[in-house]
């Protein structure tokens, strides 16, 4: 069924089509009409496949027909999730899909004034997305009442396990009315995660999509074995090979980050380098880039694994193995979303096998292996005109920072 012939609001359908969105996702297609009837509703679905949406649409179309309408004041729908980046990327999706709505949509999240955010609040806002610190300091003074919230969306609810935030959930239910309605999202489920959805839904509408696999249908993904000094030539192919495509290409370290960058950069390869070295401003600049296609590769550490929405990713490359299975799943999940198909490929040298065996256990099933002949291999390592103009000190230095490297890593864990 098409967006079209939805019971929604006209409003919603004309934003819709703007956004290039004309069929649902498989949550969406079940998360809709139960939402829409009121119920509690329980879903989980891997990275990309559309949640925000599942739970967006039906909420602003319910928020327009809403009859006794309450003080302006007081917020209909409360979104809770676990980080800045995430709020302002659904509040995002909440302005885009209400443009013809009336309704007004807040973000409310820390690192900025609270002033302004006061004042937003007090002109009245019909959708709010927090994150927990700057929420629960608001309704301690009274600047925010969250007394006839009828919608509480917990978005991305195995983040917010993981950030430390479950107390907050169980906090915040007690600024709400117990007459509501829960929307409880995520992208895993464990037995920690359901303990805590069964403890604020009711009778909830459950929806798991394809549980059996963390990576979602829409990725193909593939293992390589390259010897971890052949790697570069293989991502070179790739990137000329490709010449219209964006690659999000993960690596293990800092260091590694700007190694590859460079090697690429010998090879007259764009690139654009991500990871805990660049302040928020880079950072800023460097997604947007990105995100735009202006340069179409980026390289980055495992800051980039999670939750956050890059458009259009064609190519997901794990230069190195993540160093821990659960981020494979999140790496890959940046391509392949919504409704468009993504390819990963994974690069595993003879010392990441182990890895690889962990990574196949958590995804209980093993990866799809690209064999490479011989020949190919060969011309691979070859097919690149770079002038070798290495030489050993630099070689040397990168080796001595990457040992210390690992070694601070080492004392934190
Ligand atoms: P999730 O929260 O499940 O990780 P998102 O809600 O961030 O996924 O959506 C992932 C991407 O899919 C976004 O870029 C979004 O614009 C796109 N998308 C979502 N629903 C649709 C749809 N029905 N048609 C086309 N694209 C969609
Ligand atoms: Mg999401």
């Amino acid at each position: 069924m098409r967006f079209e012939q939805y019971k929604i609001a006209t409003e919603l359908k004309r934003a819709l089509d703007e956004m290039g969105f004309k069929k649902p996702t498989d949550i969406q297609y079940k998360a809709i009409r139960p939402i829409l009837e009121g119920n509690d509703v329980l879903g989980v679905a891997q990275t990309g496949t559309g949640k925000t949406a599942a739970f967006a649409i039906p909420v602003l179309h319910k928020l327009m027909y809403v009859k006794n309408r309450p003080d302006k004041r007081q917020t209909k729908c409360l979104v809770m999730v676990p980080t800045r980046e995430l709020a302002l990327q659904i509040a995002k999706v909440f302005r885009e899909l209400g443009k013809y709505t009336k309704l007004k949509i807040t973000a409310l999240v820390g690192g900025v004034e609270q002033e302004h955010q006061i004042e937003q609040l007090a002109n009245g806002t019909d959708v709010l997305i927090a994150t927990p610190g700057r929420m629960f300091d608001l309704l301690h003074q009274q600047k925010l009442d969250l007394n006839k919230t009828e919608i509480l969306v917990l978005d991305e609810a195995d983040l917010m396990l993981d950030y430390g935030f479950i107390k907050d959930i169980q906090d915040v239910i007690k600024f709400l009315p117990d007459y509501r309605q829960t929307l409880f999202f995520s992208a895993t489920i464990n037995s920690e995660i359901k303990e805590i959805a069964y403890g604020i839904v009711r009778n909830p509408i459950r929806i798991q999509i394809s549980p059996q696999d963390p990576v979602s249908k829409n990725i193909t993904h593939f293992v390589a074995f390259i010897e971890m000094d052949d790697k570069r030539f293989f991502l070179e192919r790739l990137v000329v090979e490709h010449p219209e495509s964006k690659i999000l290409i993960f690596v293990r370290t800092k260091v590694r980050a700007e190694r590859v960058a460079a090697a690429m950069e010998r090879v007259k390869v764009k690139t654009l380098t991500m990871h805990s070295g660049k302040d928020q401003s880079e950072r800023a600049e460097i997604m947007k880039a990105f995100a735009s296609g202006e340069v179409r590769l980026l390289i980055t550490t495992d800051l980039n694994a999670r939750g956050v929405d890059i458009p259009n990713v064609d190519y997901v490359v794990n230069y190195d193995l993540p160093d821990e299975a659960e981020n494979y799943v999140h790496r890959v999940g940046r391509t392949g979303r919504g409704v468009a198909k993504g390819t990963a490929y994974s690069f595993c040298a003879p010392e990441e096998k182990e890895m690889l065996k962990e990574i196949e256990s958590y995804l209980g099933k093993p990866i799809h292996v690209l064999e490479i002949d011989k020949e190919t291999y060969a011309d691979t390592v070859v097919f690149t005109d770079e002038v070798n103009n290495d030489n050993w000190q630099v070689l040397l230095r990168n080796a001595e920072q990457e040992a210390a490297e690992r070694k601070t890593k080492k004392k934190k864990r």
